[in-house]
Parts: C-alpha cells; structure tokens; sequence
C-alpha cells in the first residue's frame, strides 16, 4: 500500500478512480473519451460540475463559474487581463514562486504588478502581514497557500480593492466566504481533479470591463462564461473526473466536514515536527498551512537513513520542491490520516534508533 504525500497531481479517492477508470470504457454506451462535448450527455456533465462547484462553495448569486484550460499558469494571465482597468496596475502580495510568476505574466500583458508585501526576506517562510495597500489599484492578487513553502493566510488580505486569489492549492479545503473575493482561479489537480482543468469562479459586475487594449477571446472571461465554458474543446476527462470527485465531497458532508478532517490531519504531523528533537519545521507557526507541511532534518546528514525509512513504509512524494530541498508532506483532501500516523510512526521510529 502506497501513502501519497505528492503535492499534485496528488491523490484523489480511490472510487474516484475506480469510476473514471470505469467511465473510460463505458459512458452511456460510449467511451467517456470518445463522446462530443456538444452532446447532451457531455453539456450535463458540464452544468452539473459547475452546479457543485456553486453547492460545495456556497457560490452567492453574481457569480459565474467557468472550467478552462492552461492552468493556473495561463491563470495569472486571464486575470490581469481581466482585471485591468483605468490604472492599469495590480498590487501583489508575494508568498514565493507562484506570486513571483503571477506578477511577472501581469507585466508581461501591459499591468503595473506593484509589489504590496513580499516574504522573500526569509525565504518566504511567513505570511507577510503589517503592510499599506498603494492607493491606485486595480485589484489586489494573493495566493491563498504557498504549495511549494508550506504557508497558507488565515486572514484575507486587508483591501478595499477588487480581491483576486490563486486558490490552486486549498480551494475545497476548507470553508470559504466566496462574496469576499472578486475573482478565485484554481488549478484542478489538487483538492478538484485531474490536470486539465482550471476552475474560475468570477463576481459578474466583473465581465467585460477591462482595459487591456487586447483580448484575445479564449482569455476573456465574459465571453468564455456567455458560452459556458464551451468557446472550444474544453478538458472533458478533467472535468468529468473533477464532477466524481465533487459528488464524492458533497456525499461526505462536503467543504465543512473536510476541513474538519485537514485540521485534524495537520495537527497530528505538526505536533510530531514540534516534538520530534530529530526535526524541524520550516515555516512560522501561525502561517503553517494544512495542505503542504515542510520540514528538515535538524541534521541533514541523517537523510539517506530516514528517507530509506519512510520510503520502506510504501510513502511516496515526500521530497520537498526542488528548489527548497527537505520535505514537504502534502495532505490533500483525499489522503486519509491513517497515511499521515504512518508518517508520524517513521519519525518516531526514526528518533528511537538514531
Ligand atoms: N499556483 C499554485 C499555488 C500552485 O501550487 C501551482 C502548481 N502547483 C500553480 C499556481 C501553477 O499551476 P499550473 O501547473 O496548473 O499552471
């Protein structure tokens, strides 16, 4: 048995697997892979996603939800260009490579991608907090939790201005208050699906204002939600694959009970890091995020023998990104606590014979 601490494309429920797999052969008579997205069968597939995506979220009236390609990274271009208007600048808090790489695809679509606050001065290891918020914005951009870091916000930024987030890596987490956002974009292949799909849930009063003097039309929110989603081919794999996995959420109590779980989840491989003298956690306490736990060895030189340890009890994805070195324990919505006491079990053994 595999214990799954990848941090995406990442676990998802095993009967979530077992029905797509199933799908593939035989939907409705036909391959899932094979029917046309313009048939009835796919077009509910589609009103249905984007109905559970509303139910899961609580999704307000004057919002619209979208399914498109390109992920998250095309994400930070759809919403500068979306979000643009008479100042043509967005200010960003920056939390690492994802919010680096999101000002950066701003600027390149003709945004001033102002710097609000950034953590960069301690490799990123905190939330930033006490910081003014320029006076000429257009909207203001977080990432909700750093998946590469380990840091996650626990309060919204505080801004008047039009809130935008990259939820890539804790939407369907935990409980969200959507009618404080202006716009949330998430990548699927965490906590949603497979790979493919981009989820973009969108306060109308937003559509069709920007003043980017270019558009091209897949990137235009207004037109891709007046088509539903079906300007072209969208991800229909990805997508019906992320509507198992919703009805999977919503059978199990939904948002409010998962959360319940990632709380529960994260405080057991915590209080192992706190206690364990063999390791350390790499983040400030209050901004350690439930989904990505990162870590060291206090002494580094000990890594071949844990990671010959907690490789030998069937854990896999373990390694932290390759640009942080040490660990990094992903404990997405479908990885089940009995995976993360297997963890704990190993760094416990691992300080009783060191
Ligand atoms: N934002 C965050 C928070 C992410 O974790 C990732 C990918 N892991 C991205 C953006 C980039 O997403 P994609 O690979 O879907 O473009």
């Amino acid at each position: 048995m595999k214990h799954n601490f990848g941090a995406g494309p990442c676990i998802l429920p095993k009967s979530v697997f077992e029905e797509a797999a199933a799908a593939v052969i035989d939907f409705n008579g036909l391959s899932i892979l094979e029917v046309s997205h313009r048939h009835k069968d796919f077009v509910s597939v589609m009103d249905e996603s984007i109905d559970l995506v509303k139910k899961a979220l609580h999704v307000p009236a004057g919002y619209s939800v979208a399914f498109l390609q390109g992920g998250a990274t095309l994400g930070f271009t759809i919403v500068a260009l979306n979000m643009m208007r008479e100042h043509k600048r967005g200010g960003y808090l920056n939390t690492g490579t994802w919010s680096t790489g999101a000002m950066k695809e701003a600027k390149k679509v003709g945004v001033d991608a102002a710097l609000i606050a950034s953590s960069e001065d301690k490799k990123f290891n905190y939330i930033p907090k006490d910081y003014a918020v320029q006076d000429d914005l257009d909207y203001v951009h977080f990432t909700s939790n750093n998946t590469i870091y380990g840091t996650q916000f626990k309060q919204l930024p505080n801004t008047n201005f039009p809130l935008v987030c990259d939820m890539s890596s804790d939407i369907f987490s935990q409980v969200i208050d959507v009618s404080k956002f202006d716009l949330i974009y998430a990548g699927a292949q965490k906590n949603l699906g497979p790979a493919g799909a981009t989820l973009y849930i969108v306060k109308d009063e937003h559509l069709g204002k920007s003043s980017s003097p270019f558009m091209p039309s897949y990137l235009d929110l207004k037109q891709q939600i007046d088509k539903e989603s079906m300007l072209n081919t969208p991800p229909v794999f990805s997508i019906y694959v992320a509507l198992l996995n919703l009805r999977n959420l919503i059978e199990n109590g939904g948002v409010a009970e998962i959360e319940k779980k990632n709380i529960a989840k994260a405080a057991l491989l915590y209080q192992e890091i706190d206690r364990n003298s063999l390791f350390k956690g790499t983040v400030e306490t209050a901004d350690r995020s439930l989904m990505n736990a990162t870590f060291t060895l206090q002494d580094e030189t000990h890594a071949a023998a844990f990671d010959l340890l907690w490789k030998g009890a069937g854990i896999v994805g373990l390694p932290g990104h390759r640009s942080t070195g040490g660990y990094r324990a992903s404990m997405y919505n479908a990885l089940p606590i009995e995976s993360v006491q297997v963890l704990v079990d190993v760094m416990k053994h691992f300080e009783s014979i060191s």
